[in-house]
C-alpha cells in the first residue's frame, strides 16, 4: 500500500518579521467591499473573490508619528496566492495610503 499524500492547501504563512522589524498580523478576514484600490478577483485562478485581508503592526516608539508603518496582506481563498504590502500614509496632499508590494508567496497547485 503506498501511503497517498493528500493534499491540503494550508493558509501560506505569513512573514513574522519585516526589515527587521517585528509585525504583529491580525486575523485573516474577507476583504470588503469598501476597499476598492484591490482588484477583487484573483489573477491566478480567476477567483471572482473577495480576497482574504488582514493587516500587521510593529511596534510603535511613540516618539515619531511618521515611523507608524503598517502592513497589509491579500490572500485568494481559492489558490492561496498571497501578496504583502506596506502601507505608507502620504504625508502630502490628500489623504491617502501608499502600497508598496514587500512580499509575496506563489499560489498553491490547484487541484482539479
Ligand atoms: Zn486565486
Amino acid at each position: 500500500m503506498t501511503e497517498e499524500a493528500v493534499p491540503q492547501r494550508t493558509i501560506p504563512a505569513l512573514p513574522a518579521d519585516i526589515d527587521g522589524q517585528p509585525v504583529t498580523w491580525r486575523r485573516w478576514e474577507a476583504a470588503c467591499s469598501w476597499i476598492t484600490h484591490i482588484d477583487l478577483s484573483c489573477e491566478q485562478c480567476a477567483h471572482p473573490g473577495p480576497p482574504m485581508l488582514t493587516f500587521g503592526s510593529i511596534p510603535h516608539p511613540g516618539k515619531d508619528d511618521h515611523a507608524l508603518l503598517s502592513y497589509q496582506a491579500s490572500r485568494c481563498p481559492a489558490c492561496q496566492e498571497t501578496r504583502i504590502y506596506r502601507r505608507t500614509p502620504r504625508r502630502y496632499g490628500p489623504p491617502g495610503i501608499y502600497l508598496t508590494e514587500v512580499g509575496y508567496i506563489p499560489p498553491r497547485t490547484l487541484e482539479a
